[in-house]
C-alpha cells in the first residue's frame, strides 16, 4: 500500500533528545554498557544516590507498615481527592506544613503545601508555570541536570550561574546579578546541595534573598536533601527569607525516607507576605497542578503516619553513616594525586572531585576517566560534565560502608596504574 513518498505531517523533536542526552539516566546507561562483564568482582555504583538498596539505608519499618496499613484499609484504592478543601487531603498536606514549619519563623497552612509525584515533579511544575515567551532563569553549576533538560523541553531559556569550590561552594552572587536581565523570573538553589554536598549558611541565604528582591525574581529552593546535614553548618530552609523575597520549596521523602521509589514530593509556596498569591502566581501553580497527574493515593494517605511517628533514632543512624562515609572518601580521595576534593561535604550525598588531567598518563578527560573505571575496575561514578563541570566527577558516599572502602580502594589502584611516570 505504501508507496514510499508518503509525506507525514509529523516529526521528531530533536530538541528532546539533546535535552535527553545530559541527563544522569543517559550517562549512567552509557557507563553500564562498559561494564566488563568477565570481572568477578562485584559492580560498586557511586554514581547515582540512590542508597535505597543497601541494608544499612533500609527506611524505617514506621514508614512501611504505614503504607501497608493504607493498602489494607482499602481507603485508597481511589483516584485521590482533587479538591484542597476535602478533609483526607487537607490532613495529609498539614502533616507535610507542620513538618516544614518546625524549621520556619512563620506557620505554614494546609493550603501552602501540594503534593507531587516525587520532587521531580515539583520542578515539572514550577518550571512549565515560569516558562512563558522570552523569560529565562538562572540556574546553579555544577547543578542537577533535570533543571536543564526540563526546561530545554519547555523551550524555558536558561543560563548559568557558577557556585564557587574555594569558597565552600557558595554562589556567586555577583555572577547572578550580571547574568539578570528584564526578562529573567527566577533563580534556583538547591541546599543541601547536590553535586557539591555543601550547605549554606544563614548569612548567606539571607544574601540570596536580597539578591533576588534587588532583581525582582523568585527563589526556587530544591530542598531534596534537606536536615541531610553532618558537619557544623545547620540547615537552614530558605523560607526563613520568605518575607525578603518570594520562595518557592521543593521537597519529598525521597531522600530523608530513602524511599526514592515511591515519588512523594512537595511544591510549597514559602512566601509569607503572599506575593505569589498577588501576583496570581498561585492560580498559574494550581492550574499546572490541575492538568498533571496525583502522586499514588495510598502513598499520599501514609504521609501523616511517615512524617509524624518515624523515630529521630532512623534520621541518626543514616546521618552517622553518612557523616563516616563522606569523612572517609574526603581523605582517600585527597590521598590521590590526580584527585581534588576542595571542600569536605557537609550534607546531601555526593562530593565533587577535581581530576588533575596533568599528572594521569593515557586519560583525555572526565568522561574518559570514567568509561576505563568502569571497564578496568567495575566502579561506576558520574563525569562532571553531566553536572555542568568538564574534567570534575561526582562521587556519592552514600552505599554500604563496606563496598565504598572497596571503591575507593579500586579507584586508588587504577589512578596509580594510570599516573604519568617520572
Ligand atoms: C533526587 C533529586 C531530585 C528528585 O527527587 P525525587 O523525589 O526522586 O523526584 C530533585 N532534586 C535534586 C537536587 C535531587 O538530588
Amino acid at each position: 500500500m505504501e508507496d514510499g513518498s508518503k509525506q507525514w505531517r509529523f516529526k521528531a523533536r530533536k530538541d528532546l533528545t539533546s535535552a535527553s542526552d545530559i541527563t544522569i539516566k543517559g550517562m549512567l546507561k552509557k557507563l553500564n554498557e562498559a561494564i566488563d562483564s568477565t570481572d568477578p568482582r562485584p559492580t560498586i555504583r557511586l554514581g547515582c544516590g540512590d542508597p535505597s538498596v543497601y541494608p544499612s539505608f533500609r527506611t524505617t519499618p514506621v514508614a512501611e507498615d504505614a503504607i501497608v496499613d493504607a493498602v489494607r484499609s482499602a481507603k485508597f484504592n481511589c483516584y485521590a481527592p482533587t479538591d484542597g478543601i476535602l478533609p483526607a487531603r487537607r490532613t495529609w498536606n498539614r502533616a507535610i506544613a507542620e513538618y516544614l514549619s518546625s524549621n520556619l519563623p512563620y506557620k505554614l497552612s494546609p493550603d501552602d503545601v501540594n503534593l507531587t509525584s516525587g520532587c521531580k515533579q515539583a520542578i515539572e511544575v514550577i518550571l512549565s508555570v515560569l516558562a512563558q515567551p522570552n523569560a529565562n532563569i538562572l540556574l546553579p553549576r555544577p547543578g542537577f541536570p533535570s533543571y536543564e533538560a526540563l526546561a530545554a523541553s519547555r523551550h524555558l531559556e536558561f543560563r548559568h550561574f557558577d557556585l564557587l569550590p574555594d569558597e565552600g561552594w557558595e554562589i556567586d552572587l555577583d555572577a547572578v546579578e550580571a547574568l539578570a536581565d528584564d526578562n529573567t523570573v527566577a533563580m534556583v538553589i538547591i541546599n543541601p546541595g547536590n553535586p557539591c554536598g555543601n550547605v549554606f549558611s544563614y548569612q548567606h541565604l539571607q544574601k540570596v534573598a536580597e539578591t533576588a528582591r534587588r532583581l525582582g525574581i523568585l527563589v526556587i529552593s530544591d530542598e531534596v536533601y534537606e536536615r541531610i546535614t553532618f558537619g557544623v553548618k545547620p540547615f537552614v530552609p530558605m523560607g526563613t527569607f520568605g518575607s525578603i523575597a518570594p520562595v518557592i520549596t521543593l521537597g519529598a521523602i525521597s531522600k530523608r525516607w530513602v524511599v526514592p521509589g515511591w515519588r512523594l514530593g512537595w511544591l510549597v509556596i514559602t512566601d509569607p507576605i503572599g506575593v505569589l498569591k498577588e501576583t496570581k502566581m498561585v492560580d498559574s501553580i494550581n492550574s499546572c497542578l490541575n492538568i498533571c497527574s496525583d502522586p499514588v493515593t495510598f502513598i499520599q494517605g501514609s504521609i501523616p503516619k511517615i512524617i509524624e511517628d518515624t523515630k529521630e533514632d532512623f534520621f541518626r543512624n543514616i546521618i552517622d553513616i553518612l557523616r563516616r562515609s563522606s569523612g572517609m572518601c574526603y581523605e582517600i580521595l585527597n590521598d590521590i594525586d590526580c584527585l581534588t576534593c576542595p571542600h569536605k561535604p557537609e550534607g546531601s550525598m555526593f562530593a565533587m572531585v577535581k581530576l588533575n588531567l596533568s599528572s594521569l598518563e593515557d586519560v583525555v578527560d572526565d568522561i574518559d576517566f570514567c568509561l576505563k573505571l568502569v571497564k578496568e575496575e567495575s566502579v561506576v561514578i558520574l563525569p562532571g560534565i553531566t553536572v555542568g563541570l568538564k574534567n570534575w566527577l561526582r562521587i556519592t558516599f552514600a552505599i554500604e560502608p563496606s563496598s565504598l572502602e572497596d571503591a575507593l580502594g579500586r579507584i586508588q589502584s587504577f589512578c596509580q596504574r594510570h599516573a604519568k611516570k617520572q
